[in-house]
């Protein structure tokens, strides 16, 4: 199946940064989405050194820039007193110490990047609307699967397949790699501000992070500045499954009316509300199978305390093209190879990840600890083995 394509099930960040790094490297490809269109989620993303360093190699910086904020710094604040507790700057400072910036973007506005230079190929085909179901025959030779849609199905024969189907991911199933994914009680409220509904008294320019018992806030701008991206995770029983729900505004409104006032005032900006109940999953035992490999969430989902889960999956896209680089007509010889370089790192990223989360929503007394050490601790230096990461060098 030389001349096959690499099939990648999933056309989420991981799915169309795979797609853009083998279809540049002169690799046919075909990308498989089960939904129909690309959702416009309001949702942003921050994107450290270690992934936007990735996205400019591949020659996405021109147009990432339209779209992505650079904040100046990330300020941590205590939620009840809105106490300052910690501060790292990021703007020029992360560009000077590991050569790539730290963005701040739609999701949107980056899937659509992604998306318009995937089509821009022509050696990368897209069908959306399709899911992967099957995995007919697996051998080392190649992969066939079942490919299906509401009315019809058809069998398609590629070199090999990339499991880059999410959290939930069938690839993953259909391999035998099962763990069962693990309702942690967080929620995350999510919403989107104009800039001109924003509190002029808010910073615009600033990615901020508010701590307080059993909650925390982040916000931070997107669309150079056109709005204010809101995440409100909070310790929650109700257990949602699957994308966004619409969050009820009293709700949470109710939920933070003891916090200080720049919270409340942000909160209350926000015209709409989705609300995702977050889900954990152990490691995996394997990744992959002869020549199927995952990617991405469908591989290590990250819990959002670490804004490391698409960044991790960019990296993943990364490594396995350069994998398949060094030896193309042997992908599984390939993916056991990308497997072993990326499992240590997506682990030690999930862990840390897990292990914010509890210091993020500590209650009294535990809180005081975690403030003294926030107070005395250099963050840049904290999270250095994550945004200096480069392929090749790890
Ligand atoms: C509240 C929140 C905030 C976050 N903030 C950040 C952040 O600031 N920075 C960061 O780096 N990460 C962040 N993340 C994590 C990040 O969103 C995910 O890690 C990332 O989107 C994973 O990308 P993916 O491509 O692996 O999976 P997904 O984005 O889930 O894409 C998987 C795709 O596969 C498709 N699919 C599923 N099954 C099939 C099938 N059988 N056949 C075909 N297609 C299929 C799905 O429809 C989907 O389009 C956050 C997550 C949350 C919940």
């Amino acid at each position: 199946m030389q001349d096959a394509p690499f099939l990648i099930a999933g056309a989420g960040i991981g799915g169309l940064t795979t797609a853009l790094a083998l279809g540049r490297a002169g690799y046919p490809c075909l990308v498989i989405e089960q939904r129909t269109q690309i959702e416009d989620v309001g949702a942003g993303l921050q994107l450290s050194p270690n992934a936007s360093r990735i996205l400019i190699d591949l020659g996405l910086e021109p147009i990432l820039t339209r779209f992505a904020a650079t904040p100046e710094r990330l300020q941590i604040q205590e939620g009840a007193s809105g106490e300052t507790l910690s501060s790292m700057t990021l703007g020029a400072t992360m560009m000077q110490r590991f050569g790539a910036p730290y963005w701040s973007i739609h999701r949107a506005d980056l899937q659509t990047t992604l998306l318009d230079a995937v089509r821009g190929l022509g050696n990368v085909r897209l069908i959306f609307g399709r899911k992967v179901s099957t995995i007919v025959k697996n051998d080392d030779a190649g992969v066939v699967v079942t490919c299906s849609s509401a009315t019809q199905s058809e069998d398609v024969a590629c070199r090999a397949l990339i499991g880059a189907d999410g959290l939930w991911s069938n690839v993953a199933d259909l391999i035998g790699t099962k763990t069962s994914p693990e309702f942690l009680g967080y929620q995350a409220w999510r919403g989107l501000v104009p800039i001109k509904h924003w509190p002029a008294h808010l910073p615009t320019t600033e990615s901020r992070l508010w701590l307080g018992p059993k909650a925390h806030i982040v916000h931070y701008p997107i669309r150079r500045g056109g709005a204010i991206n809101i995440v409100a995770v909070t310790s929650d029983t109700d257990n949602r499954p699957g994308w966004a729900h619409p969050g009820e505004r009293e709700k949470i409104l109710t939920r933070f009316r003891e916090w200080a006032p720049d919270v409340k005032a942000a909160l209350a900006a926000v015209p709409e509300w989705s609300v995702w109940s977050l889900f954990d999953r152990r490691e995996r035992t394997q990744w992959g199978d002869k020549s199927v490999t995952l990617l991405g969430d469908a591989a290590h989902p990250v819990l959002p305390f670490l804004a490391q889960g698409a960044a991790l999956a960019i990296e993943d896209a990364a490594t396995l093209a350069q994998e398949i680089a060094k030896s193309p007509d042997h992908p599984a010889e390939a993916f056991r190879r990308y497997e072993m370089q990326r499992r240590p790192r997506a682990t030690k990223i999930q862990d840390a990840a897990r292990a914010n989360g509890q210091a993020y929503h500590m209650r009294w007394p535990l809180s005081v600890a975690r403030n003294l050490v926030l107070r005395r601790s250099d963050l840049s230096k904290r999270y250095d083995w994550i945004y200096s990461f480069k392929n090749n060098e790890n």
